[in-house]
């Protein structure tokens, strides 16, 4: 794997967590306006009900009144669902751009499945469009990036061995992966940063196992 394959896995497996957290609320949400839906009915033989009957009898309430009682409001939108079902047409356009895409209904596994076959300019177009929608969907859950500060682990580059290596944990432990906080980037084959298959003007990222045996 190049380190543009290593973004772009690791940038999808941190989009899959948060679609997963947008899923979860997504379903918390249809719940809620479930029950909601079920208590509408109750609300109309309230004592509010009568009481707001009561007031009307002052202004011209009879109209507006038996709107409510034969038109029943429909539910509100679930916009976690809708989000979700949005992000997932992004990745189903984005994975109908990959010739090497298998068919599936999953858009994130057509996806991911496909990255290792990728060339390493289109994975880097890729982790890009994941990013985006990565931090969109972060953003919009209250959910930031899954990383941890590995303490007292020096930079694998030479040139910025600042202690600010991170480790980014989404995803199953084997497909974690390390980058710097610093953002380093590489020089390429001279670097001496140990990333396989260095490449220039990339941002430093190691297999965890790289990083961690070393230190
Ligand atoms: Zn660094
Ligand atoms: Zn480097």
């Amino acid at each position: 794997m190049t380190p543009h394959h290593l973004h772009a896995t690791a940038t999808a497996w941190s989009l899959q967590t948060a679609l997963e957290h947008l899923a979860q609320l997504a379903d918390d949400e249809a719940a809620h306006i479930a029950a909601e839906t079920l208590e509408a009915p109750a609300l109309l033989h309230s004592p509010a009900w009568g009481r707001r009957h009561t007031l009307g009898g002052h202004g011209d309430p009879t109209p507006g009144l038996a709107a409510v009682t034969t038109a029943p409001r429909a539910p509100r939108r679930n916009r976690w669902a809708d989000m979700h079902t949005r992000s997932l047409r992004k990745l189903g356009w984005l994975a109908d751009q990959l010739p090497t895409a298998p068919a599936g209904p999953n858009p994130w596994w057509r996806i991911y499945d496909t990255i290792p076959r990728l060339q390493p300019g289109t994975a880097a177009a890729i982790t890009r469009h994941l990013a985006d929608e990565d931090t969109c969907v972060r953003t919009a859950v209250g959910c930031g990036p899954q990383r941890e500060l590995l303490d007292d682990i020096a930079c694998p580059n030479p040139r910025c061995a600042q202690r600010r290596i991170h480790i980014q944990t989404a995803g199953p432990p084997e497909v974690w992966t390390v980058v710097c906080a610093a953002e380093c980037r590489c020089v390429g084959l001279a670097c001496g940063c140990g990333m396989p298959g260095a490449v220039e003007g990339v941002a430093h990222i190691w297999p965890r196992a790289a990083v961690l045996h070393a230190a």
